[in-house]
């Protein structure tokens, strides 16, 4: 058996070479931390108690200081060496109410949520329907002055989350163009993959010199609701918003770091995001991600001895409405972001990571495909042409610095983003234990490897 299992290990691509920039030992630990990992409940403990204890995120509101002060006395009783926070100011939507229903002859109500960025206001329109958003912006101005624009675009549900990216511009710019062509208020399909009767929120922008109008989503079975009453006829909608910006607020990325043994100034970042939307508790998005990051970098704080470079997990403040802390994060570190080795990003719920990528995209990448070896027990793939950043890695990755992919299987993740089913009853803590495997063996190895993720390896 031993004889076999050692030529297998040895055949196998992943086999370690002398010029290999991770050595046996640094992968025997990683091996550790996975199986450690699957041990642990501490990310899931993590989990429940953020959505419990704080609830619903949104950015600016009364629970957003409390979440801030939550994840720096997490991060302390976690065993990280240094533990921050970093200012972070954008303006404050609030939302107080909405309501929406059919008028007239088939007078019904309707569940809707007003859009993120949308201004307040009660308006009433015949709607307009368009399938996509492509169809909206060609239509004439004619056909929506003093109407309600109804865009029922159906998203797809996929593993990798590309149904959502196909969505396209629906929710960020479809108020503003509905708006540009006079329509009075904006109705949308909800960008989800739910059947329950529960409405989507998201952000939203109007463009400069457009008057913003009353943004809204509603559920799947009302926008069918509508198509069906469209049928027979036309259809009146009355949209009452109370909701819209309102000064500036300023919140904090908070920062957990273990400061590497010999290349403290070397940075590897996991990141999460701590704010939420409103209706849900926020389990999946991201409060997920924070137990998932936060249990990875407990498990390396355990080891006999930190690595050698720094680890800094991240917890960013207003990811939702424009990733801006992300944004303010790699303004204030423009001057060390080369040393910034490379960063992920946990923000896709909870569900299993199936692929594995870094920005190399080079399929004979030593250290890629090292660290490719040690999640390969996982039943994690090295997939060298696919994924990208998560999205509050966008910023520094425009900065220069590497990022990998942890693609999860998001099949189940758009039933509950930004809706009212997001809450901790949708995790699953087995999944959770995954998850923690995989960013504590990549954040290890990253923050030990000899090599970094900017000098591709020699061909072989
Ligand atoms: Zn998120």
């Amino acid at each position: 058996m031993r004889v076999a299992a050692l030529l297998f290990a040895l055949a196998s691509t992943f086999a370690v070479q002398a010029s290999d920039p991770l050595s046996p030992g640094a992968l025997d630990t990683a091996a550790d931390l996975r199986e450690r990992a699957l041990a642990d409940d501490t990310g899931y403990r993590i989990i429940e108690s953020l959505t419990t204890t704080i609830g619903p995120r949104l950015p600016g509101s009364e629970a957003d200081a409390r979440a801030v002060a939550w994840a720096q006395a997490k991060f302390e009783s976690l065993g990280f060496d240094r533990v921050w926070t970093e200012p972070v100011t954008f303006p404050k939507w609030e939302r107080r109410s909405e309501r929406a229903a059919v008028v007239g002859a088939h007078a019904q109500p309707l569940v809707v949520t007003a859009l993120g960025g949308s201004p307040g206001g009660t308006v009433e329109g015949e709607i307009v329907r368009f399938a996509t958003f492509a169809e909206l912006e060609a239509a004439p101005a004619g056909m929506v002055a003093g109407k309600i624009v109804f865009v029922d675009f159906a998203m797809e549900r996929t593993r990798d989350g590309s149904g959502y990216d196909a969505a396209g511009p629906v929710r960020g710019r479809g108020p503003s163009v509905a708006a540009s062509k006079g329509a009075v208020g904006f109705l949308m399909r909800s960008l989800s993959t739910s059947r329950n009767r529960v409405a989507n929120t998201g952000i939203t922008r109007f463009a400069e010199g457009v008057t913003p109008i009353p943004a809204a989503a509603t559920s799947l079975p009302d926008a069918e609701q509508l198509v069906r009453l469209l049928a027979r006829g036309p259809v009146r909608v009355r949209l009452e918003l109370d909701c819209g910006w309102n000064g500036e607020y300023t919140s904090h990325n908070v920062i957990g770091e273990l400061t590497g043994r010999e290349a403290p100034d070397e940075i590897v970042v996991i990141a999460s995001h701590l704010d939420s939307w409103d209706h849900g508790t926020g389990a999946v998005d991201d409060a997920s991600g924070v137990g998932i990051t936060m249990a990875a970098g407990r498990l390396i704080a355990q080891l006999p001895q930190r690595p050698r470079r720094s680890l800094r997990v991240i917890a960013f403040a207003n990811e939702e409405q424009g990733l801006l802390g992300a944004r303010q994060y790699a303004q204030r570190h423009a001057g060390t972001m080369a040393q910034h080795v490379i960063g992920a990003e946990s923000d896709f719920g909870s569900g299993r990571i199936y692929a594995f990528n870094t920005s190399a995209r080079d399929g004979t990448h030593a250290l890629s495909r090292q660290i490719a070896g040690a999640l390969a027990p996982l039943g994690i793939e090295f997939q060298p042409e696919q994924g990208g950043p998560g999205p509050d890695i966008i910023p520094l990755a425009q900065a220069g610095m590497p990022w990998a992919w942890l693609g999860q299987d998001g099949s189940a993740y758009f039933d509950l983003h930004h809706n009212a089913d997001d809450t901790l009853d949708k995790v699953d803590a087995d999944d959770v234990k995954h998850n923690v495997a995989a960013y504590a063996v990549f954040a290890w190895l990253a923050a030990e490897a000899a090599a970094d993720f900017r000098t591709p390896a020699p061909a072989e």
